[in-house]
Order: C-alpha cells, then sequence, then structure tokens
C-alpha cells in the first residue's frame, strides 16, 4: 500500500512530502496507522548524515504511537483498534547470544532499526515514523497501556524513555543512589522523571540557565550548570551513577571527578564529532568506568512502559505539523526543546 510519509533525498536537503509503500501485512505483521511520532536527535543526525552512511530517501522516526489497523493471520497478541506503540528497531536474528537474552538491540548479527536498516522492502531500507502507517512483526510491537488522551506525550518513551530507562536499570539506580543526568533534552529530561520515579536523589546538569527552574519540576532535586566550575566542584567524588544524554562532543573530564569510588557514568549521547579522551588517571585512581548503553530490548521496552504507566510518567512535549519538521530540528540543534518535538501525523495528510 502507498502511504504518505516525510522525508529527505539528500543530507544537505530539507525534508519534504513523498510516498512511500508499505508491504501488506505478512502472517506475523501488525500494520499501525501512526497518530504521534517524537523527534530525536538520532533522527537530525542521521538525516543530515552526521554519522555517515545514511541511505536515501531517508524517512527517519522511531517514537511511534498508532492504532492497530490489521493483523497477520498468527498474530495473537494484538488485534484491531489496540493503542500500539514502535520504538528504535524492527527486527532481529532472534537466535543469537543477544536476542536469546532478550537484547535484541545488541544482536548480533545486526538489528534492522526502525529507519535506514536493510529490508527486502521497497525501497531496500527500513523507512521510519513520519508516515501515515508501518507494517512491522509483531514481536516488535509495544502495548499502551497509559490513558489515550496521554498518547502523543507517550510517543517519546519508545526511545527517549526506553534509553534512559535501561542504563538506569543496569547500573541499579534506586532508593539511596545519588544519580547526575548530563544533557536536559528529550532523553535527559525522561532520565531525570524515571531516575525520580525510582526513588534516586536525582541532580540535573545543564549549560542552559534557562532549564533550571524546569528541572526541578521534572523531579529533580538539584541542578548545576555544567558551565560554572564552583557549582561542579561542589559534587565532587559524590555520585553512585551519571547518565550523560550529551549529543555534542565535550569533555567528559568534568564529570567523571564527580563519581565516587567505583561509580560509572555511562553515555549514551552519540555526537557528530569524538569526545576528546577522558584523563586516565581520574579513572585508575578511583576506579571509575565510562560505558555505554544502546536503547533496550523488547521485553525491557514494554517494562519501562508498564512502570511509566504506573507511576504517570509521561514526555513533556511540543506538538507540531510535520511541515515544521526543519524549523524543530534548528531548535533541537540549539538545545532549545521542552522538552520533546511530536508530529501530530493527522498533518500529513493535508
Ligand atoms: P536533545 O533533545 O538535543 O538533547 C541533548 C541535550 O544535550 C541538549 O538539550 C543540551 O542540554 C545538551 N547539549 C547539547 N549540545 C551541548 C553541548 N555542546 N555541550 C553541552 N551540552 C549540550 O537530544 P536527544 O534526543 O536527547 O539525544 C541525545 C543524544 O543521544 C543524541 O546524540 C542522540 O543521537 C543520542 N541517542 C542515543 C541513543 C542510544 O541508544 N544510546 C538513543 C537515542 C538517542 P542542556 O541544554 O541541558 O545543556
Ligand atoms: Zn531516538
Amino acid at each position: 500500500m502507498t502511504v504518505k510519509a516525510y522525508g529527505a533525498t539528500a543530507g544537505d536537503q530539507p525534508l519534504e512530502p513523498m510516498t512511500i509503500e508499505r508491504r501488506q501485512p505478512g502472517d506475523t505483521d501488525v500494520a499501525i496507522a501512526i497518530a504521534y511520532c517524537g523527534v530525536c536527535h538520532s533522527d537530525l543526525h542521521t538525516v543530515r548524515g552526521e554519522w555517515g552512511g545514511t541511505l536515501f530517501p531517508c524517512v527517519p522516526g522511531h517514537e511511534i504511537v498508532g492504532r492497530v489497523t490489521a493483523v497477520g493471520s498468527r498474530v495473537t497478541k494484538f488485534a484491531v483498534g489496540d493503542l500500539v506503540g514502535v520504538g528504535c528497531m524492527v527486527d532481529s536474528c532472534q537466535h543469537c547470544p543477544s536476542c536469546a537474552d532478550g537484547l535484541e538491540q545488541y544482536c548480533e548479527n545486526g538489528m534492522t532499526p526502525t529507519y535506514n536498516g536493510a529490508t527486502a522492502d521497497a525501497p531496500g531500507h527500513t523507512l521510519g515514523g513520519y508516515s501515515q502507517e508501518i507494517v512491522v512483526d509483531d514481536r516488535f510491537v509495544l502495548r499502551i497501556t497509559h490513558p489515550e488522551e496521554q498518547l502523543a506525550a507517550v510517543a517519546p518513551l519508545l526511545c527517549a524513555g526506553i534509553t534512559t530507562y535501561s542504563p538506569l536499570r543496569h547500573w541499579k539506580v534506586g532508593h539511596g543512589s545519588k544519580v547526575g543526568i548530563v544533557g536536559i533534552g528529550g532523553l535527559g529530561h525522561m532520565g531525570v522523571k524515571i531516575a525520580h520515579a525510582m526513588g534516586a536523589h536525582v541532580v540535573a546538569f545543564t549549560t542552559s540557565e534557562s532549564k533550571r527552574a524546569d528541572a526541578l519540576a521534572l523531579g529533580a532535586d538539584e541542578v548545576v550548570n555544567s558551565r560554572e566550575d564552583r557549582e561542579m566542584q561542589a559534587h565532587a567524588n559524590s555520585f553512585d551513577f551519571i547518565l550523560n544524554t550529551v549529543a555534542a562532543s565535550h569533555d567528559l573530564n568534568a564529570f567523571v571527578a564527580l563519581l565516587k569510588r567505583d561509580g560509572t557514568m555511562t553515555l549514551v549521547g552519540v555526537p557528530e564529532h569524538p569526545h576528546p579522551s577522558p584523563d586516565v588517571g581520574s579513572l585508575i585512581f578511583q576506579r571509575r568506568s565510562i560505558a555505554g548503553s544502546l536503547i533496550g530490548g523488547i521485553a525491557e521496552t514494554q517494562e519501562m512502559l508498564d512502570f511509566c504507566a504506573g507511576h504517570n510518567v509521561v514526555a513533556d512535549i511540543e506538538m507540531i505539523r510535520m511541515d515544521e519538521i526543519d524549523q524543530a530540528y534548528d531548535r533541537m540543534q540549539r538545545s532549545d526543546v521542552k522538552y520533546r518535538f511530536v508530529i501530530d501525523s493527522a498533518t500529513l495528510a493535508g
């Protein structure tokens, strides 16, 4: 079937309306009418070719929510009319050790991302959620249990939510932990909300003085302007865990120095240009770690959605029309989003 979409034909071109093909649902497929799609900084990195390897035409979008319109004959978990979500992956090998552990994001044969991944479908690479409909294998479809009125604000959970939830869980954040969240954008604001809901003492690190009051309202116990050395030094050697979501190259040492002995800073931001190499001495002398983390597995994504529904956690969003996407990217590039843009997919029809 042919559906309307928005995408780019080259890294230096604005996004434009296009029509794309979706496969007819197979036996295990779920067809979804997309209601909303969140705008992740990864969409911008990919569309503008900042990471290299972008396949054009590129239709981004991996924070997808909507309603099931058809299911294949072997689908038992979903029915027409259900509210569902799709995140950053639409397939994986299902038999490697990572897939067997429910960690499809680390599939050793390469998971298929929701956009810019190899597929048998036209045009040979996956096309994401800046579109009216998507067809996805049922194993990669998530159930949404939030009230329907919150649907638009649930969309960002599919990437920003799971990318922060998974490392917070993996490094056992909870009551009694002191946690730093660096960069209060789409991922960071979800990190603050989720770490707060997990019971941690949360310190938000921002370079934007204008986000100070907001960060407290999001659930931070303290806010630090990371450009102010005195404010930074007041937290030296005190963190169990720091989650760094910054989308640009920056000095990591200033944050490593805030970790306790045995503390970890996990990086989830994927900047266009590498960070300067961190100081090895600062790691060695306090047995500190720098780690990385990629989204989360499907089972864990469902767990995150249910956790957020139970704690009434959703994203703070600015709704946009599809044709406002380029201005939204420019604002996101300037750290000027409070705190996630979400596309109203109905505006694709016009
Ligand atoms: P975003 O909404 O643009 O937020 C990034 C935040 O980083 C900004 O709001 C800003 O926060 C801070 N920042 C930006 N430039 C900075 C600079 N030069 N120096 C210091 N701080 C700066 O982006 P996002 O959607 O949250 O994504 C963040 C990064 O994570 C991107 O690189 C994205 O590709 C990546 N990502 C990774 C995964 C994964 O699985 N690992 C998943 C999704 C996204 P303040 O204004 O508070 O300083
Ligand atoms: Zn994302």
